[in-house]
C-alpha cells in the first residue's frame, strides 16, 4: 500500500485524445460498415442469412486465460486461434462475414497484434466483414445482475470498441444467445444504448412452442412501463438455439459430414445434403413472418480452424443456390444478425408486443433454471461488494483529479467486474476452480483500486504538503466481523465515504477487542457508542482470523453526499468512554424501538410488527428442500444442480421454532441472537431511528453426511391477503408483477410447482394486500431466488449444497467447501412493511440504493496520534457536492472518461405514480453540482456512452394495431438534442448520460 501509485510516474501522458465517441474514417478505404455493408438479398425468395459465429464464454469449465490461450485439455477451446484464423479467412473473400461478441477476449487478442495485423483488422471492420455484436465486456447474465453493473460492463466493452474502431465498431444488435432467461430491464438497457434489436437462444420450452406456432418468436418488446419508445426493442427468439441446423456443423469440433462434391467419389453427397438443408430452411421459414430467416452457423468456441467451416459453407451456398435454376426459392448468403435485422425491418411488417419478461426459463417440464438465482451465494455477494468499491474508486478518482483516465489501476476492477457479469460467473454455474479464479480476478481489481482510494484520500487529507500520508486499509471481511486495524490498534481512524448524492446517517460497526472506546467526529465531539457481542456462530466461522468478540457501533450522522467524515476511535478507560455495554436478557417481550417494534409470544417467537402506526402479524421460519437426485437421462430424472432447482418434495423441511435466543439492547441498536441449529443462526436487528428490520442470516457448513443435498430457504409469513400475486424487481430497477402458477402470455402447464414459481430477486420481493392496504417487502444484499408460494408468504433461497450434477455441462456437483468444511454463507435481508403507498415505496427505493452503495470504510492505524494531533495534521471532513441531489435522483455514474473528461449519469429512481411528488419530472443543474470542479460543458450520449444522443437514429418498428399502445413518448429529454445541457430534466426511471468537461478549483 505504501508504494508510489503508478500514475505519479506517468502523468505526462500522450496528448488528450477526443473525449468523445470517435468517428474514424480511414482515408485509405472509405468503405461502408453497418447496414450499408449488408449483402444483397433476393426479392421473392426465402433469404437464409448464414451467420458464422462463435460463442466464447468468459470462463466456465476453464478460466478466462485458459480459454484464451487454449490451455487445459478438458475442453478444446482457444480463443486466440479463433480470431487468428477467422481474420485470415475473411481477408481472402469479401463475401464472408463473421461476428465477434465478447470484448474481453477481443481486447486480449488485439493487444497482442502487431501494426500490420491491426491494420488488416481495421479494414475488415470498416468494410462490415468483421462485425461486433453485443459488445459488452462479457455476455452478461440477465437474472442475477444489477443494472448498474450491466450498464458498466456494456459501457466498458463498447468503449474499447469505440476507441479502436470508431463508428464501425458500434454494435447495433444485442446478442444474448446463451443467458438462461431474459430480463425486461436488459432489453430496456439495450434500447437506451441505441441498439436496434436483440437476439437470444433460451426461452421457456412452452413459450417457445407457442411463439413458433403463432409466429410470434419475433416481437417488439416494450421493456419499460415508464420510458415509452426509448425502451422498445425488436426481439428475436432464435429457432435452433444458437446452433447450426442438425447435420450442418462443419467445425473441427463436430462430426457432421462435410459437403463432398466430387461426383466420382463414392461418398458424393451434394444432392442429399442440399435437399436436407432446403427442407430445414423451409421448415424454419414457416415459423417466421418475413422472407428472411437467420441461421447461426457456429457453437461454443467454434472456428479455431475457421477454414473448415468456411470451406463447407462456400459449397453449401453454391449448391443450394444452384437449385434456384430449377425453381428453388431458397437463397443462401453470408450475413450478420444486423443485416438480417435490417432486411426484416425493410419488409415493413407489423409486430406483436410484449411487456413482461422471459423468466423463469425452463428447458423441459422438470428443468427450471431457477437454482442459479442462488448458486454460489458468496460469489454473488463478493460481486456486489466489487460494484460498491468500483463506484467509490471511480468517484474518488474523479473528485480528486487524479489525472488522465487511461491508467491501469482503475481498469483492473472495471474489467474484473465486466468478467463477473458473465453468464457463467455471477450465476455460479462454473466449475469450482473457475469460481476460485473469478475471485482471484476480482480480488486483484479491488487491490488495484485500493491504490486509487489511498491516493485520492491522501490528496485531500494532509493539511500541509509535508505531512506524512496515512495508509488506508479496506476491511473486506466485515461481513464475518473481521478487521485487522480496528482489532489491533488502540487508536485508529475510520474514514466513512458516502457514495450516494444524498445525505445519509448510517450506523457504522466493526469488530474491536477492547472494552470501552471513544469515537470522536471531526469537531472532536464524543459520539455515543454501543458494544454488541459477536454471536458465537459468527466467531466460529471457519477461516475467520479474529480475536474480536464484540463490535463497536456508532452513527455517522449527516454524512455528506460524495463526501467523507473521519472518526477518531480510541480505546479509553471506562470512565472516559461514552460506550454503552448492551443489556443482555433471555426474556421475551417487545423488541425494537418506540415506533417500530415486534411483540413476541411466550416462547419468544416474533408475532406482530408495529410500524407506521399499524400492527400486523409476521412470523419467520427457516427450512430446506432436499435436492432431487436422478440420472438426468429423462426429464423426470433430473437432478437439482448448479443451474436447476428441483426439490425432491414440494414441502420443505421446516426447522423447529427455536427457543435459544438472547437479546441485546442499547441506545443505538437492539439485537436478537438466535441459534436455530448447529449450521443455522441469525441476528435480528433494529437500529434506533430506522423503520426496517435487518435479518443477518448465517448458513453452513451444510451437513451432507446423510447423503442429501440441501437448499436452504427462509420464509417470511404475514397475514397479508396477497391473492396469488407478488412483485419482484427487474435487475434492481422496475418492479414486475408475478402471479403464482401462471405466466402473462401463455397458459402454463406446471409440473414443478415450487421451482416453476421461483424468480430472480436482484434487490427486492414484495407482497401487497389491496384490501387492508398493507405491504411487506424483503430487500436482499445479493441476488437470490425467491417466490410467494402461499398468500401472505415470501420465500427466499439462501444457500445450496448439492451432491449431484444437473447435466447441463458444468459436470460437477455444486458442493462448495472452504477451509476443509462446507462453505458458510452470511448475508442480510432488510424487512420493510407497513401501510402500502408512496411512503413505503419511496423508503424501499432509497433503502435499496443505500444498501447497494453502502458507505465505504477506510481504516488507518493511528497509535501514535491523539485526536488533537490527528486533527491538526489531517482534514477530517470532505464534501463532494455543493448541494445534495433531490431525493428521487441518483448519481448512477461519476467516473474519469477519456482524456480529462468525466462521465456522469443521472437517474430518476421512481416509477410513474409511485409518489405524488417524487414521481414527477425533476430538474437538476449540472453546472454547480460538484464541489471540487465546475462542469463547463456537457454533451449527452446514449446510455452506453459510445454515441452522441443527437446522432442516434434507431430502426423504427410498426406494432400490430390491435395491441393498445400504452406507451407514449413523453420524454422531453429524448427530444432535447442540444449540444450543451447543463440543466438536466429527468422523467420517472429515466437515466441520462453525459460526457462532461470540467475545471477543477484552483486550476
Ligand atoms: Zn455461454
Amino acid at each position: 500500500m505504501t508504494a508510489a501509485p503508478a500514475w505519479t510516474l506517468l502523468v505526462v501522458c500522450a496528448a488528450v485524445t477526443a473525449s468523445v465517441p470517435v468517428q474514424r474514417n480511414d482515408p485509405e478505404t472509405q468503405e461502408h460498415c453497418g447496414y450499408e455493408s449488408c449483402p444483397p438479398i433476393k426479392d421473392g425468395m426465402i433469404n437464409v442469412h448464414l451467420v458464422p459465429h462463435t460463442h466464447d464464454d468468459v470462463g466456465w469449465l476453464k478460466t478466462v486465460d485458459q480459454y484464451f490461450f487454449g490451455q487445459n485439455n478438458i475442453q478444446k477451446a482457444g480463443v486466440q486461434y479463433i480470431l487468428d484464423t477467422v481474420v485470415e479467412e475473411l481477408q481472402h473473400d469479401p463475401k464472408k462475414r463473421f461476428i465477434y461478441v465478447e470484448t474481453a477476449f477481443f481486447w486480449k487478442w488485439w493487444n497482442r497484434q502487431d501494426d500490420s495485423h491491426r491494420h488488416q483488422v481495421r479494414k475488415l471492420v470498416q468494410q462490415g466483414r468483421l462485425e461486433f455484436i453485443g459488445g459488452g465486456w462479457s455476455m452478461n447474465d440477465e437474472a442475477v445482475t444489477h443494472y448498474q453493473s450491466t450498464i458498466d460492463q456494456m459501457t466498458w466493452g463498447l468503449r474499447r470498441l469505440n476507441d479502436t474502431f470508431g463508428k464501425c465498431g458500434r454494435p447495433r444488435v444485442g446478442w444474448q444467445i446463451d443467458p438462461f432467461g431474459h430480463s425486461r430491464e436488459m432489453a430496456s438497457i439495450f434500447a437506451q444504448m441505441g441498439y436496434d434489436g436483440l437476439f437470444f437462444g433460451r426461452l421457456d420450452y412452452q413459450d417457445k412452442m407457442n411463439r413458433l406456432s403463432s409466429k410470434t418468436a419475433e416481437m417488439v418488446w416494450q421493456a419499460s412501463d415508464n420510458l415509452g419508445k426509448d425502451a422498445e426493442l425488436f426481439t428475436h427468439a432464435l429457432y435452433n438455439h444458437y446452433s447450426p441446423p442438425p447435420g450442418f456443423c462443419f467445425d473441427v469440433l463436430c462430426d457432421d459430414e462435410p459437403i463432398i462434391d466430387d461426383k466420382h467419389s463414392p461418398d458424393y453427397n451434394v444432392d442429399n445434403r442440399v435437399t436436407q438443408f432446403i427442407q430445414f430452411a423451409k421448415l424454419q421459414a414457416s415459423f417466421y413472418n418475413s422472407k428472411h430467416i437467420i441461421m447461426t452457423m457456429g457453437e461454443d468456441f467454434h472456428y479455431q480452424e475457421a477454414h473448415m467451416w468456411f470451406k463447407n459453407l462456400d459449397k453449401l451456398i453454391r449448391y443450394v443456390n444452384l437449385r434456384q435454376a430449377n425453381g428453388s426459392n431458397i437463397n443462401l448468403l453470408y450475413s450478420t444478425p444486423s443485416c438480417y435485422l435490417k432486411a426484416v425491418n425493410d419488409a415493413k411488417l407489423s409486430w406483436t408486443t410484449k411487456q413482461d419478461d422471459f423468466f423463469p426459463y425452463a428447458s423441459d417440464s422438470h428443468a427450471y433454471w431457477t437454482g442459479y438465482y442462488t448458486s454460489r451465494p458468496t460469489i454473488k455477494y463478493f460481486e456486489r461488494l466489487g460494484n460498491n468499491y468500483l463506484q467509490v474508486c471511480k468517484q474518488l478518482y474523479a473528485l480528486t483529479d487524479l489525472g488522465p483516465e487511461d491508467q491501469v489501476d482503475l481498469n483492473a476492477l472495471r474489467e474484473a467486474m465486466g468478467v463477473m457479469q458473465h453468464h457463467d460467473a455471477i450465476t455460479g454455474t462454473e466449475k469450482q476452480k473457475v469460481a476460485f479464479d473469478y475471485a482471484r480476478i476480482l480480488s486483484r481489481g479491488i487491490a488495484e483500486c485500493n491504490i486509487i482510494t489511498n491516493t485520492a484520500v491522501n490528496k485531500l487529507v494532509p493539511l500541509r504538503k509535508e505531512y506524512p500520508t496515512p495508509v488506508w486499509e479496506n476491511c473486506l471481511k466485515l461481513n464475518v466481523s473481521q478487521c485487522a486495524p480496528s482489532e489491533e490498534s488502540k487508536n485508529f481512524v475510520v474514514t466513512v465515504y458516502n457514495p450516494l448524492a444524498q445525505v445519509i446517517s448510517p450506523y457504522i460497526r466493526f469488530p474491536v477487542t477492547g472494552s470501552s472506546y471513544k469515537v470522536q467526529d471531526a469537531k472532536g465531539n464524543s459520539l455515543p457508542t454501543q458494544l454488541v457481542p459477536i454471536p458465537e456462530p459468527v466467531q466460529n466461522i471457519p477461516g475467520r482470523m479474529s480475536q474480536a468478540t464484540q463490535e463497536l457501533v456508532f452513527r455517522a450522522v449527516n454524512l455528506k453526499p460524495l463526501g467523507f467524515q473521519s472518526y477518531f476511535v480510541s480505546q479509553v478507560k471506562s470512565e472516559e468512554s461514552n460506550t454503552y455495554i448492551s443489556d443482555e436478557s433471555n426474556a421475551s417481550g417487545n423488541f425494537g424501538h418506540k415506533t417500530y417494534y415486534y411483540t413476541t409470544n411466550r416462547r419468544g417467537v416474533l408475532k406482530t410488527l408495529t410500524t407506521h402506526g399499524v400492527k400486523f402479524q409476521v412470523a419467520q421460519a427457516y427450512g430446506y428442500y432436499e435436492g432431487a437426485v436422478g440420472d438426468n437421462e429423462e426429464a423426470i430424472n433430473r437432478s437439482s444442480g448448479a443451474y436447476i432447482f428441483r426439490p425432491k418434495s414440494s414441502t420443505p423441511k421446516i426447522m423447529p421454532n427455536r427457543s435459544q435466543f438472547k437479546t441485546f439492547k442499547g441506545p443505538l441498536v437492539s439485537e436478537r441472537h438466535e441459534v436455530i441449529n448447529d449450521w443455522l443462526s441469525q441476528v435480528v436487528r433494529i437500529y434506533t431511528d430506522e423503520q426496517h428490520t435487518e435479518v443477518e442470516w448465517l448458513v453452513g457448513p451444510l451437513p451432507i453426511k446423510d447423503g442429501v443435498g440441501k437448499e436452504v430457504i427462509v420464509k417470511y409469513m404475514s397475514e397479508l391477503s396477497s391473492k396469488g400475486k407478488f412483485y419482484t424487481d427487474s435487475n434492481g430497477r422496475e418492479l414486475l408483477e408475478r402471479t403464482r402458477n401462471a405466466r402473462p402470455t401463455w397458459h402454463l402447464k406446471l409440473e414443478e410447482p415450487v421451482a416453476g414459481n421461483y424468480y430472480p430477486i436482484t434487490s427486492r420481493i414484495l407482497l401487497r394486500d389491496t384490501d387492508k392496504k398493507l405491504e411487506l417487502a424483503v430487500l436482499t444484499d445479493r441476488a437470490q431466488g425467491g417466490s410467494s408460494l402461499k398468500d401472505g408468504e415470501l420465500e427466499l433461497m439462501l444457500h445450496r449444497r448439492l451432491l449431484h450434477d444437473d447435466a447441463f455441462g458444468v459436470g460437477e456437483a455444486l458442493n462448495e467447501t472452504a477451509f476443509g468444511k462446507g462453505l458458510v454463507a452470511r448475508g442480510k435481508h432488510y424487512l420493510v412493511g407497513g401501510p402500502s403507498g408512496n411512503v413505503l415505496t419511496v423508503y424501499e427505493r432509497q433503502l435499496a440504493q443505500e444498501k447497494l452503495l453502502t458507505p465505504w470504510l477506510l481504516f488507518s492505524r493511528a497509535d501514535k496520534y491523539s485526536f488533537e494531533s490527528w486533527s491538526k495534521t489531517y482534514r477530517m471532513e470532505f464534501d463532494g457536492v455543493k448541494m445534495p441531489l433531490p431525493a428521487n435522483v441518483h448519481l448512477l455514474t461519476l467516473e474519469p472518461w477519456k482524456g480529462r473528461s468525466l462521465l456522469v449519469r443521472l437517474e430518476h429512481i421512481l416509477e410513474k405514480g409511485e409518489d405524488p411528488k417524487l414521481s414527477k419530472s425533476v430538474t437538476v443543474s449540472l453546472k454547480n453540482l460538484f464541489a471540487p470542479f465546475e462542469i463547463v460543458s456537457a454533451r449527452e450520449t446514449m446510455l452506453g456512452a459510445n454515441e452522441w444522443k443527437k446522432d442516434s437514429s434507431r430502426l423504427q418498428w410498426k406494432t400490430e394495431s390491435n395491441s393498445i399502445d400504452r406507451h407514449e413518448d413523453t420524454h422531453q429529454g429524448s427530444l432535447n438534442h442540444a449540444e450543451d445541457i447543463l440543466s438536466v430534466t429527468l422523467e420517472p426511471m429515466q437515466i441520462r448520460t453525459f460526457v462532461v468537461e470540467v475545471k477543477y478549483a484552483g486550476k
